[in-house]
């Protein structure tokens, strides 16, 4: 197993401006193992769904390498649900209502082949959880990523913490990044967090890119001005999937790939708003990830020529 991933596998309601969706599929763990499956040939899906969870959909996971000895199947049971309305910026959006039904009785038991998995990507879910897959790695992954939310950091800070100091990658968005932290500045709340233990924070804000930070350094990348945001639902989790996905194929942990991981994140994350729920990512192929990247290098290619004194 090249990646294992643990997160939700769930329905949605997505309600936006502009639209609407009743029950699309949807969930961290799904856009994860998704975005991640155009570069890897394996990935191990951890997570639980109801017997409700289409079938088809769960075979065409799998046939895009996504293996599911990880995920539990509950008879008579239904998958996690949450419904969200997305304001006018779309960059904001309410939680109208969580139903977490399956979640409950989440309690992973890594398959053997995914004990050994060399990367890790936490998906947002409660830190107990969290840590109880770490537990079970044979050996320390090369690279853990993690992801979270603010509603982990209200309910659960200490077991939070617990998990934060054990990973290498932390994802969250901007306002969590201040909430964490308790500073308003990004850069001294990046400081601020990768003393809690992570050697990298990506600090994601939506339409407006995403921030790399390491002790020493920080990149910028851009988010991609489209033309139409149908769906940003599932965005950061695409994000994680195509970052972490383009790190365990190239196996390069340099500042300069992470670079280029964050591009691919963005690119992916991308193509993800342009269609409700995940319908977008399965029409693309590895060539139009390919021509979005190189979107975004022009994006933010230029010349200027400093006068010198
Ligand atoms: P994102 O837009 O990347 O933050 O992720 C959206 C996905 O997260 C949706 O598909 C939801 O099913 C899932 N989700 C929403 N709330 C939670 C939660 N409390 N814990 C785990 N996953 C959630």
């Amino acid at each position: 197993m090249q990646l294992v991933t643990v997160g939700t596998v769930a329905f949605d309601r997505i309600e936006t401006p502009f639209g609407k969706a009743d029950k699309v599929v949807g969930g961290a763990a799904t856009y994860i193992s998704l975005a991640a499956s155009f570069f890897l040939e394996k990935i191990g899906l951890v997570s639980v769904v109801g017997d409700d969870f289409p079938v088809e959909v769960m075979a065409m996971m799998r046939q895009r390498g996504i293996d599911q000895a990880g995920l539990e199947v509950l008879k008579g049971k239904e998958s996690f649900f949450w419904a969200g309305r997305y304001h006018y910026d779309m960059n904001t959006r309410d939680t109208l209502e969580t139903r977490l039904n399956v979640l409950l009785e989440l309690d992973p038991k890594l398959p053997a082949p995914y004990k050994a998995a060399k990367y890790l990507m936490l998906g947002n879910l409660d830190p107990k959880v969290q840590a109880k897959v770490l537990d079970q790695m044979t050996e320390r992954p090369a690279l853990v990523a993690m992801d979270t939310m603010n509603f982990w950091m209200d309910n659960a800070l200490d077991d939070l913490r617990k998990v934060i100091a054990r990973v290498d990658i932390l994802t969250i968005n901007d306002a969590e990044a201040r909430q964490l932290s308790g500073q308003h500045s990004l850069v001294k709340a990046a400081n601020t967090i990768l003393a809690m233990g992570p050697k990298y924070l990506v600090v994601k804000k939506g339409e407006h890119g995403a921030l790399l930070f390491s002790e020493d350094r920080v990149f910028f990348a851009p988010a991609l001005p489209l033309e139409d945001i149908i769906d940003p639902t599932g965005a950061g989790d695409t994000f994680a999937g195509g970052f972490i996905g383009y790190l365990a194929h190239t196996q390069d942990h340099s500042f300069d790939n992470l670079k280029r991981a964050i591009i691919v994140g963005s690119a992916l994350a991308s193509f993800c708003c342009e269609k409700f729920g995940i319908q977008r990512l399965l029409e693309i192929k590895r060539e139009d990830i390919d021509h979005r990247i190189q979107q975004f290098v022009d994006l933010v290619d230029f010349d200027i020529e400093l006068v010198e004194e």
